[in-house]
């Protein structure tokens, strides 16, 4: 006889679907102990798939009988439980019906021993809590709520009671998924709670597993949603996530989120919802998944094992995915692209502060015009580390035929990218086009633009003073850091004509007609407007600046038509050996090729379609007469149609290519620094030191002074040249002005960057420096580095900086002052800088709009260290110093001066008598003559200088001259250098000991010498 259990139903498992089979387990306890849940019950796997449908017709509490059980053993399991069998029947229990239940009872405890005796649960959570300090458990409780919202169907997640998240995704929920929709009412048998989970979610959340119940206890009036196929590919992404992976719960969330913000950036119009999150093959996970491994893989590696349903059920105590868990850090976001823009803008405005930005001592000698110059550019550089959560760069990588530049493009807009190849290299491999990027490491860079009009430093921290503020803001990142799924085709924009804001001309598969060319390039010119005449026919209304750039090059070879997969042999003709140069004209959408093309390397001109004779010959419709210099060599002129596509071709596929330097020509440090004009055009790699708005260059400003483009100013950037084997960089500057010259990306200080053909010039007082042109190519060699590290400068002697050839531009020297040339101290008008007597400006018919004075200072001193001589200018707040007058010495100083407006003295020779403009009997400059006579001037200093012209081979050193001394009665005649002309950085008092040591080696070095 197989026996009847009758009892109270304590618990009841979810329906668990195998491949095997199907079942739930319910439990029967009995009918009326003080505390049934913790007392003894027996569990009955319901395995008959005609029972099934009695998981819904249950009800926990309520009392039943089950009829003709059997007792068997489950595969894994060391004891037998009870199971029904296809003639069991389910019936409530009516107490008056039944005669004998302990016997049933007993028995069920005999059979499951583990089951009945729970364990001391409370010491063990303890042990586990010490082991483990940061893991929490949840607590298992019942619930009856309505759903009130759907959070996320796929994923399971549903809002109760509107406080309470539900995730159902650790059930195999398929059946209520149709179901649970707001309203609807559900009974939570033995669901876990876990609080603050962190990861982004707020609330509480309920989460069921196998060993709980979701029953549904009252339908919603609202009609069910439309199941989308969006869903069941979802759902399936989740249910691999919960099953396959084991993720817990918060990570589980935390992935939904992350999954949602990637979703709502790429589909559906990069990819459709299914290329998102379905897998392409078994093998390989879907996209969606392949975007969050490298987060997923560190937090959750793939190598648990897989969650056993039995145990799950039945086990004690019990153990489940969501039994213990701990606070998520937030691992990272996926912000939009226009999220991102906007945060950055933010943070860069918010740390923009006049005051802080200029706060050197120096600044309170600046004019009105120094003041607003210096603030109008500054740039800030964020690392995703700067961002909290740390944010995730994800999107597709576009060319910009509209503007020439990489875009990283997702559905809420694009931002402009810098990438760099490895070793410093730029990037051509032009099938980076359509890509999916994702990068952890990168710089977002704000360059930030101001117009303002603060009228001195004193109002440096009042508002009002801007007029005009706007952010260029930019991401660079290296290729290596990048991970990079190429896009289905069919999903680039160009197949997608129809909903795109900004289509962008197709990126089509190579074709399966056409021909094609190789060439070398040679050299690429900037992007920037040019005139174009329209072909012959055209009218000459649309003689509009374009966007364009030049490359020349020369022709490898002849055309070649498609075969098959391939290209056929290159057509012949009969001028093969004469030396092919074409110049390459990008103009239009054509400019989208303009980051991949670089000097040395190999390209193929594709075009698409039928082939036509002589396509990649001359081309008659190109504007040939604006060209004759560059023309003069070249066999062809052609501009590349829109149609065209570029490929990048190796160098080591193409046979018989002539040997091709890769080394970037560079001009030599002899060739940069002298006036030897043969060459007017240099190229060289350098480190930008720093960038700075400035006036227009003399020579163009007198061209268009006044227009709205002259006022655009110029871009000042100054550079430490690289020169192999030169110990001390020389310093360049570089200008790029004019309306049409475009403001590159990466023009930073820190970063370094290659220039070829660069015009040089010899100011006035022989310093070289360089402009930009139209023909000037450059390209970013690094970023700038996350961590800047602040060099010292060399300590030398001064005699170091005769020796002609390797000097360093900025160094320190320990010397002594030995006499005062000249000191001049004057109060300027900070709008006109006229000179400003007891405060007012004097500036004949001027209506300066403020009173506002500041004040400027100047000295030249004569020092020398043993070793030679040199002559200092110190400017401003480095003149306290030289005359070693404590800040507030030097306030009441600059004070006492404001009434005569200027005081300017002469001192000739160390030992002559002094002169001065202002009357020598005035207590000021009595006092003046005193203190620059005295020894708390002429004393020991550490200089920090520069030299006072960048180094330049067009003058070259003076050779020492003979100079006669009188020393006593006898005339001496002996050789003198030619004093050294510095700059002061600035000057520090030296430590007493170390000056004396450093003077007495100077002399021992001298002596030795001598
Ligand atoms: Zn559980
Ligand atoms: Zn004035």
């Amino acid at each position: 006889m197989q026996p009847n259990l009758a009892g109270k139903l304590v618990r009841l498992s979810a329906l668990v679907k195998s491949k095997k089979k199907a079942y739930f387990i319910l439990s029967l306890g009995e009918l009326s102990p003080p505390d049934s849940q913790m007392g003894g019950h027996v569990s009955i796997i319901v395995q008959v798939p005609a029972q099934l449908v009695w998981h819904r017709a249950l009800w926990p509490g309520r009392a039943y009988v089950l009829t003709e059980l059997r007792a068997s053993k489950i595969h894994g399991h060391r004891y037998r439980v009870w199971t029904t069998t296809p003639s069991s029947h389910l019936t409530p229990l009516e107490p008056e019906c039944v005669r004998e239940l302990d016997l049933d009872l007993e028995l069920g405890r005999a059979l499951l021993e583990a089951d009945a005796k729970t364990l001391p649960r409370t010491s063990s959570i303890q042990e586990r809590q010490e082991q483990k300090g940061l893991a929490r458990d949840s607590t298992l409780l019942s619930y009856t709520g309505t759903v009130t919202a759907v959070l996320n169907q796929p994923a399971g997640l549903y809002e109760l009671d509107g406080q309470l998240g539900l995730c159902l995704s650790y059930q195999q929920f398929h059946s209520l998924r149709r179901v649970v929709r707001p309203g609807v009412r559900l009974e939570l048998q033995d669901v876990h709670l876990l609080q603050s989970v962190g990861g982004g979610t707020r609330r509480p959340v309920l989460a069921a597993c196998l060993r709980g119940a979701v029953l549904l206890r009252g339908f919603s009036r609202l009609k069910p949603e439309s199941q989308s196929s969006l869903h069941a590919w979802g759902a399936y992404l989740y249910e691999k996530l919960v099953w396959e992976r084991q993720l817990g719960l918060p990570l589980y969330l935390w992935v939904t989120k992350a999954l949602e913000e990637l979703a709502s950036k790429l589909c559906p119009h990069t990819l459709r919802h299914h290329q998102f999150l379905q897998c392409a093959s078994p093998a390989s996970p879907s996209l969606a998944l392949q975007l969050l491994a490298p987060t997923l893989d560190v937090l959750a590696p793939p190598c648990v094992p897989s969650r056993n349903a039995h145990k799950e059920i039945l086990e004690e105590p019990h153990r489940c995915p969501l039994q213990k868990y701990s606070r998520l850090q937030t691992p990272c976001s996926f912000p939009t692209l226009a999220a991102l823009k906007e945060e950055g803008e933010c943070k860069a405005w918010d740390s923009f502060d006049p005051k802080t930005l200029l706060s050197s001592p120096e600044v309170a000698h600046l004019t009105s015009c120094q003041l607003n110059q210096r603030l109008a550019w500054s740039w800030l550089c964020l690392l995703p580390s700067t961002f909290q959560p740390a944010q995730v760069l994800v999107g597709v990588l576009v060319a910009s035929s509209h503007k020439g530049c990489l875009q990283l493009r997702d559905q809420s807009g694009s931002l402009p990218c810098l990438l760099l190849d490895k070793h410093s290299q730029p990037i051509t491999d032009i099938r980076l086009i359509g890509c999916l990027v994702r990068v952890e490491r990168f710089q977002l860079v704000i360059e930030r633009k101001v117009k303002s009009s603060f009228p001195s430093w004193q109002e440096l921290g009042m508002e009002g003073f801007i007029q005009d503020q706007g952010a260029r803001v930019y991401v660079q990142f290296l290729l290596a850091d990048a991970l990079i799924w190429p896009m289905p085709r069919t999903f680039l924009p160009s197949a997608t004509p129809s909903n795109r804001p900004q289509p962008e001309p197709s990126f089509p598969e190579v074709p399966h007609v056409g021909q094609s060319r190789l060439f070398l390039l040679s050299h690429k010119e900037a992007l920037m407007k040019r005139n174009f005449c329209g072909p012959p026919g055209a009218s000459a209304a649309v003689a509009k600046p374009t966007l364009s750039f030049h490359v020349s090059g020369r022709w490898l070879g002849g055309t070649q038509r498609k075969e098959g997969t391939g290209w056929g042999p290159p057509q012949l003709k009969g001028d093969e050996n004469k030396d092919q140069k074409v110049l390459l004209i990008f103009m239009g959408p054509s400019v989208r090729w303009f980051e991949f093309l670089h000097p040395g390397q190999v390209y193929r001109l594709v075009a698409p379609g039928p082939p036509t004779p002589a396509l990649f010959e001359e081309d008659e419709s190109s504007c040939i007469s604006q060209r004759p210099l560059e023309l003069a060599g070249c066999t062809s002129c052609l501009t590349v149609q829109d149609a065209w596509i570029l490929e990048h071709e190796r160098s080591q596929d193409i046979p018989d290519l002539p040997g091709i330097s890769k080394a970037l020509p560079e001009s030599s440090l002899t060739d940069l620094l002298s006036d030897n004009f043969t060459d007017s055009l240099v190229s060289f790699s350098a480190e930008i030191l720093s960038r700075t708005l400035c006036e227009p260059l003399p020579a163009a400003s007198g061209t268009k002074s006044g227009s709205t483009e002259a006022r655009k100013g110029c871009v000042k950037i100054t550079v430490a040249v690289e020169a192999a084997d030169c110990e001390y960089p020389p310093h360049l500057d570089i200008y790029i002005e004019g309306p049409h010259l475009p403001r590159p990306l990466g023009l930073l200080p820190g970063a370094r960057v290659y220039f070829k053909q660069l015009e040089k010039r010899v100011s006035r007082s022989h310093n070289v420096y360089c402009c930009f042109q139209s023909s000037t190519y450059m390209h970013v060699l690094s970023f700038p580095p996350e961590t800047t590290v602040s060099v010292p400068l060399p300590h030398v002697y001064l005699a170091r900086l005769l020796q002609g050839g390797q000097t360093p531009f900025q160094a320190i020297a320990s010397c002594h002052i030995v006499s005062v040339f000249s000191l001049q101290l004057l109060w300027v008008c900070a709008h006109c800088t006229s000179l400003s007597v007891q405060g007012r400006c004097t500036h004949q018919s001027s209506t300066c709009p403020t009173q506002t004075s500041v004040s400027q200072a100047s000295i030249r001193l004569l020092v020398e260290d043993g070793t030679a001589e040199a002559v200092v200018t110190c400017r401003n707040h480095q003149v306290a110093a030289a005359l070693g007058l404590c800040p507030s010495e030097w306030t009441s100083l600059l004070e006492l001066v404001r009434g005569p407006g200027k005081v300017a003295l002469q001192f000739i020779g160390p030992e002559a008598q002094p002169e001065s403009s202002a009357k020598t009997d005035e207590p000021l400059t009595l006092f003046l003559r005193s203190l620059c006579t005295s020894l708390s001037v002429l004393r020991p200093i550490e200089l920090s200088f520069e030299l006072e012209r960048k180094p330049s081979k067009i003058i070259p050193l003076e050779p020492p001259r003979l100079q006669q001394f009188q020393c006593g009665k006898f005339p001496l005649l002996t050789h003198v250098n030619p004093r050294i002309q510095l700059s002061c950085l600035s000057i520090q008092e030296p430590e007493h000991s170390s000056s004396l040591g450093a003077f007495a080696s100077s002399c021992s070095k001298t002596a030795t010498k001598a």
